[in-house]
């Protein structure tokens, strides 16, 4: 069986490395936000090109801390895209605010400026554009819009660390960038571990207030926080992977550019990924947009090939949503990729026989 990622192996190139980096934090005894969490997110700001980090317990909770920096909650109006995982919406409606998804574009599956600009209303607050599958979203003209307005821009970047638009990384351009360390990230811990990138200091001391329980000194408390911290084993774990993230992400590229010719000069129906040509794309999902998608699946799954579909019901249309009122066809492009789009397996480690077997399988479908 060919996975959809392999972690395993990866690990296997790393168990020495790990097992120094955690008998160190053993050994320290500082297990809450010590001396490696801190070396983490001069690291990972560094990567990021941004001048601040604050290690936080999962992606998902960069996301809520960043809502709540910037003063996100009731009766505010925040656009995002239906089009990615459900916490990038999760996050906005805990904060009280209410999610405005809007329809993304069809080459690159991510948010359509014109249909951010043609939704801000008086209670917008804010835009959550995701860089979906690792690939930056146009952020010049979200910015232009986000200026025009007053509004915040809070990047979720969990799929695209280290991914570049213009130049410039992704989590960088907004006001916040928003990074899960996830597992099967890019940047993986081997638990749950997220960051918020930002270039604004006010921002990230708030950050660093809000995921101690809102005191800088303990026991004053001076806002609303959470308990919401990155874990020291687990920062000593990125650490490790950080030193070796460029190598994985030229990889995934060099993985990236064989499918696109393997697939080419096989002739089938399939729509390999479209790459703006302004952006440094690093492949978190090598995505293709097929017809007769399910069958497709179901005869990979057959040959020994696993895929998977990011994401198959857009998020206006699951029940936790109806509230919204939202019915089919209100987002038509989104409603199209659910149904077309399949991620072939991808990983630093994929060899070439690999996808030649992967793409062979998929030829033997369509003929
Ligand atoms: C993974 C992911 C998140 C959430 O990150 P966790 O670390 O799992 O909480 C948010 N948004 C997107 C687009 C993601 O892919």
């Amino acid at each position: 069986m060919i996975p959809i990622l392999d972690l395993k192996t990866q690990y296997e190139q790393l168990r020495d490395e790990i097992a120094v980096a955690l008998q160190g934090v053993l050994d320290s005894g500082a297990f809450v936000l010590g001396p490696d969490v801190k070396a983490l997110e001069r690291e990972v700001a560094d990567y990021c090109r941004c001048q601040h980090g604050v290690g936080v317990a999962s992606g998902t909770d960069a996301l809520r801390l960043s809502l709540a920096a910037l003063d996100i909650g009731q009766g505010d109006e925040v656009i995002t895209t239906p089009f990615t995982f459900v916490a990038t919406a999760n996050t906005i409606s805990h904060s009280g605010a209410r999610p405005v998804f809007v329809d993304i574009d069809a080459d690159t599956y991510n948010l359509n400026p014109a249909a951010v600009a043609a939704a801000v209303t008086s209670r917008t607050k804010a835009i959550v554009p995701v860089h979906l599958y690792g690939q930056p979203a146009d952020m010049d003209a979200i910015m232009a819009i986000a200026g025009q307005h007053g509004l915040a821009v809070i990047e979720d970047a969990a799929q695209a660390i280290g991914a570049e638009y213009k130049g410039r990384r992704a989590g960088s351009i907004g006001h916040v960038g928003c990074l899960s360390f996830y597992p099967t990230k890019n940047l993986g811990a081997y638990g749950d571990a997220g960051m918020v990138v930002t270039n604004d200091p006010v921002l990230s001391d708030k950050l660093d207030v809000l995921r101690r329980q809102g005191g800088k000194t303990k026991y004053f408390h001076e806002v609303l926080g959470f308990n919401s911290r990155l874990d020291t084993l687990q920062a000593a774990i990125l650490r490790v992977k950080l030193r070796h993230l460029e190598r994985w992400q030229e990889a995934r590229r060099e993985a990236a550019c064989r499918y696109d010719g393997l697939l080419a000069a096989a002739g089938a129906p399939v729509t390999t990924p479209y790459v703006r040509p302004d952006v440094r794309h690093v492949y978190h999902q090598y995505t293709i947009r097929v017809p007769q998608r399910d069958a497709l699946a179901e005869h990979l799954q057959q040959r020994g090939v696993s895929t998977m579909i990011y994401y198959p019901l857009p998020l206006h249309l699951q029940g936790l949503y109806r509230n919204l009122g939202m019915t089919e066809g209100a987002l038509p492009i989104a409603e199209a990729a659910g149904r077309e789009v399949l991620s072939l397996p991808m990983y630093p480690e994929l060899t070439e026989a690999q996808q030649e077997e992967i793409v062979a399988a998929v030829v033997e479908f369509y003929r």
